[in-house]
């Protein structure tokens, strides 16, 4: 399947990188991918060995030679810049600076992060901190690779549901290499509005105001089992949830989105489920 070469699409979904990190590159390939995200490590947990210069060599390798454009990261769960516990706050803003070393040395230019929750606290006290622990990051290294805040559908005491939360932490992170990942899944559990023509606009406009279109780099497509504003964060299957086939029809038409990669965080057996989902989305191209 290389519509997606036809069709010019950044368009795939996210890779699992067993058996190595090059093997992520070509299981997206076998199906068509031409912007994949993976983990650069086991993403739950805290510890994991440094890259080999084999490992480094045979990636950036298989990289350039890929008809796959766009590869992207994405960061452990297990980070929680926000949390209250010291203890948790050190091993998170340890482990986020050794996934943004490992993306330089891969060549991957965005790592998606997921904000943090404030357990006991409140949001305002988690936002500033998150905020403070990325502007200390990128202040003791200058990293290439931009870390990608990823807005949240506020499951629990989860911040960076709201725009206001993501144009928050961009405003006073301190750094220009910092952009946004958006969750279609998350946004709408969130309770934004994007299933008709109407709302879709309202909501990017609305967006546009508060963050700014131009930060996000990434597009997370996903549906969502859970209804609007459920604030339950649970993918679904493109068309098969409840935010509506119209809403991705709307986004994959969107010109001002065309040059940003879409991938897909569908719930998947094997990668036959990624294709039905990728070969779905391509259908809605007009
Ligand atoms: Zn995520
Ligand atoms: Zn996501």
């Amino acid at each position: 399947m290389q519509t997606t070469i036809k069709k010019n699409i950044l368009l795939g979904a996210h890779m699992s990188i067993s058996g190595g990190l090059d093997q992520a590159i070509e299981r997206g390939e076998s199906i068509g991918c031409t912007a994949i995200q993976i983990f650069t490590k086991s993403n739950r947990q805290w510890q994991t060995k440094k890259l080999t210069n084999q490992e480094i060599t045979i990636f950036l390798e298989k990289q350039r030679n890929s008809f796959i454009k766009k590869i992207n990261a994405h960061a452990s769960y297990l980070i929680n810049l926000g949390s209250p516990n010291k203890d948790v706050e050190r091993k998170s803003i340890e482990a986020l600076k050794i996934e943004l070393m490992r993306c330089d040395e891969l060549n991957i230019p965005y790592l998606v992060l997921h904000p943090g929750s404030h357990v006991n606290t409140d949001e305002q006290t988690c936002l500033k901190q998150i905020t403070h622990n990325i502007k200390t990051i990128y202040k003791e290294k200058n990293y290439k690779t931009t870390l990608l805040i990823e807005n949240m559908a506020g499951q629990g005491s989860t911040v960076g549901y709201s725009f206001e939360h993501l144009a928050y932490i961009l405003k006073n992170c301190g750094t220009k290499n910092i952009g946004i990942c958006f969750d279609t899944c998350h946004a709408f559990a969130a309770g934004y509005n994007f299933s008709t023509k109407k709302d879709y606009t309202n909501m990017w406009k609305n967006f546009d105001n508060i963050v700014g279109l131009k930060q996000i780099k990434v597009i997370h497509v996903n549906d969502s089992k859970k209804e609007r504003g459920s604030r339950v964060d649970r993918h679904q299957n493109i068309g098969q949830g409840m935010i509506g086939k119209e809403a991705f029809k709307l986004l994959m038409n969107d010109k001002n989105f065309k040059d940003i990669p879409k991938v897909l965080e569908t719930p998947k057996d094997n990668l036959n489920d990624d294709e039905k989902n990728m070969n779905i989305l391509l259908k809605f191209i007009k």
